[in-house]
């Protein structure tokens, strides 16, 4: 066996997700409800799905490098330059750009110890150490990060609203943490579900952008915009800093089907606008009915829940699946049982609260 790098010896592969959409039929399952990945349940825009069948006659031909009909369409939706842009094929392309272009060996990056995994297992990639700060109170403890600076500190990740936890932190209080971050140190502001935001305000991009050179906004079409199966997403920086993000990017690192969709969706505000209105109401839904059950849930302004469990975690998503309903349990510092839970349409969010409800009767 041929030894791999060192680094990856502490890196976990992404676990799976729903068995491949292939063999589900083999597998007995008549229907698959997809409540693991926080993807839409209303599907993406048609505008945004005519451009891709105009873009899929182009098959033939790279997409254009500089992607900049994506660029523009972003610079019109957030009031911003072309060069402040750099797509990747999702987001987790961007924030592997991220720290393959600023994380050296034992450079340090500040990030909550339950937020998305991929910031750690990038770090670690890059021979990093991923400084994980405790929740507090189900939030990011923005003072407890703060506390951790050192003059190795490369890079603070802040997600908001927080995967798994779906809190949001404050526009005021995090505010308050740009001005005390040292300007040579990234914050990387995760937005992959800001649009779910109902409650309270949000930092504007371009206001921060304006005043912060050290700031990274990053955004995704897999979320609200229904297009995760064509891999797009973005970050918002200075052009500097995404001067050296592209030279460590692949050449066409999104496709030309990606790409054409994405610059039509950020405009479709009917659609993101009736994903909002649905997801308010769902929320609201599955929220209060699992607090009727006796499960307490962190307040989300995401598109999915965070369920403290009282049996352990990875039981709770086993005895879902097998009914074709596809959840995350959660084991993570502070949490060691929960389950983040999507939330579906209706019908199929009345399905998963009749699968918890005879789970919970089962007593696991
Ligand atoms: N950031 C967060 C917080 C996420 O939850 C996800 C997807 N689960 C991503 C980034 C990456 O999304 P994508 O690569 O599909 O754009």
């Amino acid at each position: 066996m041929i030894k791999a790098r060192d680094e990856l010896a502490a890196v976990i592969p992404y676990p799976l997700g729903p068995p491949p959409e292939a063999i589900q039929k083999e597998l007995g399952f008549k229907r698959i409800i997809r409540m693991g990945d926080n993807e839409n349940p209303y599907g993406a825009s048609p505008l945004a799905l005519e451009a891709a069948k105009r873009a899929l006659e182009n098959r033939s031909f790279y997409p254009d490098g500089t992607y900049s009909l994506l660029y523009q369409a972003l610079g019109r939706y957030h009031g911003l330059p072309e060069g402040y842009f750099v797509a990747g094929n999702g987001s987790d392309e961007v924030i592997r750009l991220l720290t393959r272009a600023f994380i050296s060996r034992e450079n340090e990056a500040v990030m909550a110890d339950c937020t998305f995994p991929r910031y750690k297992t990038n770090v670690l990639i890059e021979g990093g150490v991923p400084v994980e700060v405790p929740l507090k109170n189900g939030m990011h403890d923005l003072e407890g990060m703060l506390a951790k600076i050192t003059s190795k500190t490369k890079m603070v990740f802040v997600c908001n609203p927080n995967n798994p936890t779906g809190t949001i932190v404050d526009k005021k209080d995090l505010i308050e943490f740009f001005k005390k971050i040292p300007e040579n140190v990234l914050i990387v502001i995760d937005e992959a579900y800001v649009e779910y935001v109902t409650h309270g305000e949000m930092n504007d991009a371009k206001v921060i952008l304006s005043q912060y050179q050290n700031a990274v906004i990053l955004r995704t079409f897999s979320k609200i915009h229904g297009l995760a199966g064509l891999r797009v997403g973005y970050g918002m920086m200075d052009p500097k800093i995404g001067n050296e993000l592209k030279k460590v990017r692949d050449v066409f690192n999104v496709n030309r089907i990606g790409a054409a969709a994405a610059a039509v969706s950020v405009n479709d505000s009917a659609f993101i606008d009736l994903s909002v209105k649905k997801n308010k109401i769902e929320r609201a839904f599955v929220t209060e009915r699992l607090e009727q059950m006796g499960y307490t849930v962190l307040p989300s302004q995401a598109n999915f829940v965070f369920v403290l469990l009282k049996g352990p975690a990875k039981q709770a998503e086993a005895a879902l699946a097998q009914k074709g309903i596809f959840v995350k349990g959660i084991v993570a510092p502070g949490y060691p049982s929960a389950m983040r839970v999507a939330f579906g349409t209706r019908e199929e969010n009345e399905l998963l609260l009749e699968a918890i409800r005879e789970y919970s009767v089962e007593g696991v």
